[in-house]
């Protein structure tokens, strides 16, 4: 069963039918899948939720989705993991990272297009489309391959190799844009206006950005159903951020945790920056940037919903923070050599705020923090290939080898 009753308007609260539409046609403002709670409240409990999958689809209970439509290629339930060394170095007492590089594309937004694939194909959609920054059109790829779908995915032509052949091996229709994601957004929307295709960062943007609740749902029930006290999240669009809270607050309002003081911080390239820009202004209206950073998953110059994560930020007692390129590459090499994970670019940017934000006293240290690793490394070795130490290179000797070993020191 799934309880979603309409779509709301996030600015005027009119509501609209369950349609592939994403914008309320009275003042412009972005729409919101809208539930029953109190039947949410009456079908789901700890026990129900623990003994379902172990997949996103164990909270289907709370997805804007018919389940009988999933395409379930093993989105969710990532890890948990209690964090020793890196928390030893920042100096913090309690620190955990989701490490959502254990999704099937190796990206969180296998949260995301579990959603919209699964409305996509409840609207009877034969084609599944994106404007990415990468992640997404992995993950687009994938989930439409499994479903027999047809893939039409659109990315700016900078992308790393991995993130296009981490794509163009599910066999989409891959298009290349000589432009930034900025581009390539306008570009889709116009597409998605005269094509029937399910744009699912477009007209299903309702749906699938509420697979990104799953993430809050997912922390509370592995810290024994409750929420942290600050969380650390990167921002591309701002969605990921406001979504997580929406779901922490939801699981609060229907009663499977109890408290909820949890702080939102954000995280973003120095390079591609409105949103903590604005923060750091002291504003909630953000200023559009050109993006310039290593971390182009995070590359979105004008963020539909940074006006929103000013608003939690704002509301939680959050902060927001940014990392240069050169800080990106240590962080993704400080949490390698910490915790043995191999982030992206974005990890660079979420291991180097919470960092500042330890730093400068915006995170207490004994405050129980969960970080958000939302996307692998092997996507983006271009970003840190130079910067490990060589490999020792010798002839199929061991004495060779000695020798070499004993010059390390
Ligand atoms: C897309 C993405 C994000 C954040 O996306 P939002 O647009 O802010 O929801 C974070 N990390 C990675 C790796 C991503 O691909
Ligand atoms: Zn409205």
């Amino acid at each position: 069963m799934s309880y979603e009753v309409a779509l709301k308007c996030r600015e005027c609260g009119r509501k609209f039918e369950l349609l592939a539409i994403y914008s309320c046609e009275f003042c412009f403002g972005p729409l919101e899948v809208d539930y029953d709670y109190k039947q949410i409240k009456l079908n789901t409990s700890k026990k129900s939720i623990e003994n379902g999958p172990e997949s996103l689809w164990r909270y289907a209970s709370l997805l804007p989705c018919d389940p009988e439509y999933k395409v379930d290629i093993g989105a969710g339930f990532t890890p948990l993991i209690k964090s020793k060394k890196l928390a030893e170095h920042l100096g913090m007492k309690n620190l955990w990272i989701k490490n959502d590089t254990a999704n099937p594309t190796w990206s969180f937004k296998d949260r995301v297009v579990s959603m919209a694939i699964a409305r996509a194909r409840q609207f009877g959609y034969q084609d599944l489309a994106c404007a990415s920054t990468g992640n997404l059109a992995n993950s687009v790829s994938a989930h439409a391959a499994k479903a027999n779908m047809r893939a039409l995915v659109f990315m700016p032509d900078d992308l790393e190799s991995g993130k296009v052949i981490g794509s163009s091996i599910y066999n989409p229709i891959l298009t290349m844009i000589d432009g930034n994601y900025d581009d390539v957004n306008r570009v889709c929307t116009e597409l998605a206006a005269s094509n029937d295709w399910a744009f699912v960062n477009i007209n299903m943007r309702p749906y699938y950005a509420e697979g990104s609740r799953t993430l809050a749902f997912e922390v509370a029930e592995q810290l024994g159903w409750r929420a942290p006290d600050h969380c650390v999240v990167p921002m591309a669009s701002g969605s990921l951020f406001t979504k997580i809270w929406k779901g922490f607050n939801e699981i609060r309002n229907i009663g499977l945790i109890k408290d909820l003081n949890t702080r939102m911080s954000g995280a973003q390239a120095s390079g591609c920056s409105p949103i903590s820009t604005a923060f750091k202004n002291g504003s909630v209206n953000f200023i559009p940037q050109k993006p310039k950073t290593i971390a182009r998953s995070l590359a979105i110059g004008n963020p539909a919903d940074g006006y929103y994560a000013l608003k939690v930020m704002e509301e939680t007692n959050g902060a927001a923070e940014m990392a240069s390129d050169e800080e990106i590459v240590d962080g993704i090499k400080l949490l390698a050599e910490s915790e043995g994970i191999f982030a992206e670019t974005a990890g660079g940017v979420s291991v180097a705020c919470l960092k500042k934000l330890v730093a400068s006293g915006v995170i207490n240290t004994d405050e129980e923090t969960v970080l958000f690793i939302t996307g692998a490394g092997l996507k983006t070795i271009e970003a840190v290939k130079d910067e490990m130490n060589p490999p020792i290179m010798i002839p199929p000797n061991a004495e060779e080898f000695m020798a070499e070993f004993n010059k390390l020191g």
